[in-house]
């Protein structure tokens, strides 16, 4: 599809990626510890939950990076990190009713493992003791295939992780040193080889356009290099250049960073590549393997979004533990104090360190569902909305309005109630749902591009 500079213009401004409505820069400071903590007493237990960990720490900063993470030159912050981790996980443990069955973990980053075999295995050590991991539960991890070795493919295995996802983002090698982050094809053949001869073998993998020096020649040798390690799905971001956010993003070189155009036709590149060697597209950004637990979960409509982008997942809960983590309640959601010592000194005291978070109206999750459709299934149906609690009285007939520009611009089918994003306007999805965005107007936050 050719890119429509138009469109671009109109639809490619700056929106949220949609990870949660209402979006993180809409929490406050009147969701505290205390709130939290009557959330998870009153949490249901009959459903399991899932489990999110952050681990803040890289052995080296990848210029592009958008995660809270930092590099240290000692390993004894990331010990002590690794304790509260654990011991986070009992805080938990006792503010809830009764225990809590787990059907998903997620350890993010930064890259968890920097985390030595050891700590690593204390913290699964702690959580398989507080907590009971259903049968069948998916436990995954993101790595660093620059540092992995065989003995913590070993230790991950042990403690029973079964999926590990990592970055690629483009395999020429000038694009890698521009980026900070070299990692040829056959190291990471390698990396896959271990770990998959210790049973992890569901694989996700990180491909980026948008790069320094990157050609869409790069894009789409990195797909056919990429897909010969045969991994189940794949994430394609576009590289969201923040300096005034993220400052290390002040080492790469903006005149050597493709326009617009050249962004579009990268990522257009990318996902005819990946669709050409089988994959099936989810999504804004994801690629599955068409016999994919993901593949299948948008076939039946019950695809979810969650802060780590799509997910087969289906638990009411998540809980973050770490610095920074984002936990999604049934009541709303709750967010970790960022700095690691105030965080640290808050679980050591037995306390909870949340410092923000926001209660969920009816009308957030009215429009946090539509969103979540649109973001997933592309299309959704707002009859069943107009009579939940929570619907606006003129029944999304200002929302419609918004809608017809989209409509006459191709990028919408409006039938009815039921409103379809078309194939050309998938790029501009996450426009479609600012429509639904009834915080956007404050103003809070500054996003990136959409495409
Ligand atoms: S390894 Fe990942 S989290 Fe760490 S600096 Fe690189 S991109 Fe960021």
């Amino acid at each position: 599809m050719a890119m429509n500079s138009e469109l671009l213009k109109r639809y490619g401004g700056a929106v949220p990626r949609y990870t949660s409505y209402p979006t993180a820069p809409h929490f406050h400071e009147g969701v505290s510890a205390a709130t939290y903590r009557d959330w998870l007493a009153a949490l249901p237990t009959e459903e399991p939950v899932s489990l999110y960990l952050h681990v803040p720490f890289c052995e080296r900063m990848c210029w592009y990076c958008g995660c809270h993470t930092k590099v240290v030159n000692r390993y004894d912050p990331i010990h002590d990190y690794a304790k509260a981790l654990a011991h986070e996980a009992d805080v938990v443990a006792d503010a809830v009713a009764e225990r809590l069955r787990v059907s998903h973990l997620h350890f993010g980053g930064g890259s968890p493992t920097t985390l030595t075999g050891d700590d690593f295995s204390v913290i699964m050590t702690r959580l398989r003791e507080r907590f009971d991991f259903t049968d069948g539960a998916e436990l995954a991890v993101e790595i660093d295939p620059r540092t992995m070795t065989d003995d913590m493919a070993q230790t991950l295995a042990q403690c029973g992780i079964n999926r590990i996802s990592f970055g690629i983002q483009d395999f020429n090698q000038r694009v890698q040193e521009a980026i900070n982050r070299v990692q040829s094809f056959d190291d990471t053949r390698d990396v896959l080889e271990i770990l998959r001869r210790h049973g992890i073998d569901a694989v996700n993998l990180d491909l980026m356009y948008g790069l320094p020096h990157q050609s869409v020649g790069d894009a789409e040798r990195t797909v056919d290099l990429a897909v010969k390690l045969n991994p189940d799905r794949f994430s394609v971001f576009g590289y969201a250049h923040v300096p005034w956010m993220k400052t290390h993003q002040k080492m790469i070189d903006e005149a050597a960073l493709p326009g617009a155009a050249e962004r579009w036709d990268q990522s257009e590149a990318v996902a005819n590549r990946l669709i050409s060697h089988g994959y099936k597209r989810v999504g804004l950004d994801h690629f599955a393997r068409a016999d994919d637990p993901m593949a299948k979960h948008l076939e039946s409509g019950e695809l979810k979004r969650n802060f780590q982008g799509y997910t087969t997942d289906q638990a009411q809960a998540l809980i973050g533990m770490g610095a920074s983590a984002i936990g999604s309640l049934p009541q709303g959601y709750v967010q970790n104090a960022p700095s690691i010592r105030a965080w640290r000194r808050a679980i050591e005291d037995d306390c909870f360190a949340v410092e923000r978070g926001l209660e969920l109206s009816s009308t957030d999750r009215l429009r946090r569902d539509i969103i979540e459709r649109l973001m997933c299934d592309l299309q959704v149906d707002l009859a069943p909305f107009e009579t939940r609690d929570g619907a606006p009285d003129d029944n999304f007939a200002s929302e419609r309005a918004r809608l017809v520009r989209m409509v006459d611009d191709g990028i919408v089918h409006l039938s009815g109630e039921h409103i379809q994003v078309t194939e050309e306007g998938r790029a501009f999805i996450r426009s479609v749902c600012a429509v639904f965005d009834t915080y956007l107007q404050t103003g809070k936050g500054r996003h990136s591009s959409a495409v």
